[in-house]
């Protein structure tokens, strides 16, 4: 199933696999003729584009300036592709810390 916008007559409708691969606009007075192979490119296309100019903020999915910012839209801490709210940034550290001194005090067993 893929939804299709006709250029033509700017309505939209849903294309499904029992339908020709090719085919007319469903508007009667409208002649565009559809290729689903061209609509599945140029969405493929459409979205790495848009993935390779902005790095979106994946709790808001607005554009960020970069994978370690604060969103300037919600606020919230982005690293990589994961927020975190300010609040829980002290969470994050303390159980950093907490890892890092029990690898260090393993490495004293050992
Ligand atoms: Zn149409
Ligand atoms: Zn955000």
């Amino acid at each position: 199933m893929m939804k299709i916008e006709c250029p033509q007559c700017k309505k939209s409708f849903i294309w499904t696999d029992d339908m020709p691969v090719t085919g007319k606009c469903p508007e009667s007075d409208c002649q565009w003729l559809y290729d689903v192979r061209e609509q599945l490119k140029s969405n493929v296309e459409k979205k790495t584009t848009a993935n390779r100019n902005a790095v979106l903020c994946p709790k808001c999915g607005e554009p960020v300036h970069s994978r370690l910012t604060v969103c300037r839209n919600c606020g919230n801490l982005v690293i990589g592709s994961r927020t975190f709210e300010k609040k829980q940034l002290w969470l994050v550290v303390v159980l950093m810390l907490l890892l890092i001194s029990l690898i260090a005090r393993l490495k004293g067993y050992l």
